[in-house]
C-alpha cells in the first residue's frame, strides 16, 4: 500500500501517514456511492434536512478539534482554522434548509399540467486543493448532499486530515454509510478517475488553472457536468479619494491572509499615482506589523507556507534583483516560512504582476485615472475577486461594474459569505458555488407534461 507522509509545515515533522487509494479502491468507492444513491435520494426532504442539521451540529461540537487538526496539517493560524471549521457548520446548516425548498415550477399549458422537478445528478466527485481544505470541501459536498446526490471527495495529498474527520463526523451524525465518502489519493489517480468514471455525473474541481483545464477537457468526453474554481490575480484598487489610512492598514490582510495561499488574494495593489508615495508610507508599518509566527499561537496572523516545494516556487518571484520595497518578518529555523514581501514599483508585464504567486508577495503598480485603473485591473487572464477603495459612490459602482471579476468588495476585502454566490470570470473558473443558486449546479431540471 502506498502512503503519504503528512508534514506539519510549521515544524517539518511528520504528523501522520495516510494511505493513498488505488484505482481499484477508487472504483469500489464510486460503486458504493452509486449503490447508496437510490435510498438517499428517496429520503423524505424533512428527514434529509434533519440529517444535515445533525451533521452541522456534530461539526459544531468538533470545531476545536478540527481547527487544531488544520493548524497541525496546513499551518493555518488558530483563528483562521476556527473560522474554517465554523464555516463547515454554517454551510451545512444553510443547505440543510434546501431539501424542503427544492421547488419546481408549474407552467400554464393547454390540455394538461406542466411541472418541473429538480432531480439529483447522481454521484458527485469533489476534488479539493490544499489551501482551504475544510471550506472548499463543504462548498461542494453540502449542496450536493442536500439536493439528493451522493458524494466521493478527494482531499489534496498534502492536507487530508480534516476531510477524513468530517467523513467520520457524518457517520456519527447518522448519515447513511457511503452517502459521503472521503477518498485520499493522488490527483492523477483518484481525481482523474472521477473524470473518467461514467457513474460520476459531475466533478467539482477547485485548484490550479492548469489542472482545471485538463479536468474540463476530460469531462467533455462524457458531457460530464463540471464546476471549476481556479486561480486568481486580483487587484486592490486604491483611488486618491479613498480613506488611505484604512486602505493601507487593511491591504496586507487582503493579500497575506493564509500566507497568501488564497485564490482571492489581492496580490496586485493598484494605487493612483497622485497618492502613491503617501500610500507606500502608510503601507510599510502595516506590513511590518503583520504577526508571523507559530500558527497555534492566538496572536499569530500568518503562518508558514504549505511545503518546501511551494516555498521554493514563491521565492522564485523574489530573485536577488527584485524591486523589494519592504518586507515583514518571519521565524527562522524549521518550517516553511516566508516573510510578507512588497514589490514596488512593478511594471504591468512583469512576472510578479501577471502570474499567481500564491504566497505572501504583493506587487504595487501605479495608475493615472479611473480608465487606467480599470484597464490594469482587467489586464489579467484571471477574474476572481478584487477590492475598490474610494469615497465616491458613483465611482465605486462604475468600477465595480467594469472590473471583470466574480467577487468584488468596496472599501473592504471580503469575498466570501456562504449565502452569496462565489466564483470566477475568465480563467478563474466556471459556475458559481455557495448562495441560493448553487443547488442548480447539483440538479437537472426535468419537465413533465400530464395530459388532462
Ligand atoms: P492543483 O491543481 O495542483 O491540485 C488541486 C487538486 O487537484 C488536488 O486535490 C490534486 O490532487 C488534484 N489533481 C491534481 N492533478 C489532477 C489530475 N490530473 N486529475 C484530477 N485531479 C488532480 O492545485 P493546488 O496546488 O492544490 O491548489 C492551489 C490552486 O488552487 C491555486 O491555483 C489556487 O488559486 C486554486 N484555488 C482556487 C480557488 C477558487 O475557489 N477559485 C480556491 C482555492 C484554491
Amino acid at each position: 500500500m502506498t502512503t503519504f507522509d503528512v508534514i506539519n509545515p510549521a515544524t517539518e515533522e511528520v504528523v501522520r501517514s495516510v494511505p493513498l487509494a488505488t484505482l481499484e479502491e477508487t472504483d469500489a468507492a464510486i460503486a458504493r456511492a452509486a449503490a447508496a444513491l437510490p435510498a438517499w435520494r428517496a429520503v423524505a426532504p424533512g428527514d434529509r434536512a434533519r440529517l444535515l442539521r445533525r451533521f452541522a451540529e456534530a461539526v459544531d461540537g468538533a470545531v476545536e478539534e478540527l481547527a487544531a487538526l488544520e493548524v497541525l496539517n496546513a499551518g493555518h493560524t488558530i483563528g483562521n482554522a476556527r473560522w474554517e471549521a465554523g464555516n463547515v457548520r454554517d454551510v451545512l446548516h444553510y443547505y440543510s434548509a434546501a431539501p424542503e425548498r427544492l421547488f419546481g415550477k408549474q407552467i400554464p399549458v393547454p390540455g394538461g399540467l406542466n411541472v418541473t422537478f429538480h432531480e439529483p445528478l447522481g454521484v458527485v466527485g469533489v476534488i479539493v486543493p490544499w489551501n482551504f481544505p475544510m471550506p472548499i470541501a463543504v462548498w461542494g459536498f453540502a449542496p450536493a448532499l442536500a439536493a439528493g446526490n451522493t458524494v466521493v471527495l478527494k482531499p489534496a495529498e498534502l492536507t487530508p486530515l480534516t476531510a477524513l474527520r468530517l467523513a467520520s463526523l457524518a457517520l456519527e451524525a447518522g448519515l447513511p454509510p457511503d452517502v459521503f465518502q472521503v477518498v485520499p489519493g493522488a490527483g492523477p489517480v483518484v481525481g482523474q478517475r472521477f473524470v473518467t468514471h461514467p457513474d460520476v455525473r459531475k466533478v467539482v474541481f477547485t485548484g490550479s488553472t492548469r489542472v482545471g483545464k485538463q479536468i474540463m477537457a476530460g469531462c467533455a468526453d462524457q458531457v460530464k457536468r463540471v464546476t471549476l474554481e481556479l486561480g486568481g490575480k486580483s487587484a486592490n484598487v486604491v483611488f486618491a479619494d479613498a480613506d488611505l489610512e484604512r486602505a493601507a492598514a487593511t491591504a496586507p490582510y487582503g493579500v497575506f491572509d493564509n500566507a497568501g495561499q488564497d485564490c482571492c488574494a489581492r496580490s496586485r495593489i493598484l494605487v493612483q499615482a497622485s497618492v502613491y508615495d503617501r500610500f507606500m508610507e502608510l503601507l510599510e508599518p502595516a506590513v511590518k506589523g503583520v504577526v508571523v509566527g507559530a500558527p497555534g499561537d492566538e496572536a499569530s496572523e500568518m503562518g508558514p507556507l504549505i511545503s518546501a516545494a511551494h516555498r521554493e516556487k514563491v521565492a522564485s518571484y523574489v530573485p536577488s534583483d527584485a524591486p523589494v520595497a519592504f518586507r515583514g518578518s518571519a521565524p527562522s529555523g524549521a518550517g516553511f516560512w516566508f516573510p510578507p514581501t512588497v514589490l514596488a514599483p512593478v511594471a504591468p508585464g512583469d512576472r510578479a504582476a501577471v502570474e499567481e504567486i500564491f504566497g505572501p508577495v504583493v506587487a504595487v503598480l501605479p495608475f493615472t485615472d479611473e480608465e487606467d485603473a480599470v484597464r490594469l485591473a482587467n489586464d489579467s487572464a484571471y477574474g476572481l475577486s478584487g477590492s475598490i477603495w474610494t469615497r465616491d459612490v458613483g465611482r465605486a459602482l462604475r468600477v465595480s461594474r467594469a472590473v471583470e471579476a466574480g467577487n468584488l468588495s468596496v472599501n473592504s476585502h471580503s469575498s466570501v459569505r456562504y449565502w452569496t454566490p462565489f466564483g470566477g470570470f475568465k480563467q478563474s473558473g466556471l459556475g458559481r458555488e455557495l448562495g441560493p443558486d448553487a443547488l442548480d449546479s447539483f440538479t437537472e431540471t426535468k419537465n413533465v407534461f400530464i395530459a388532462h
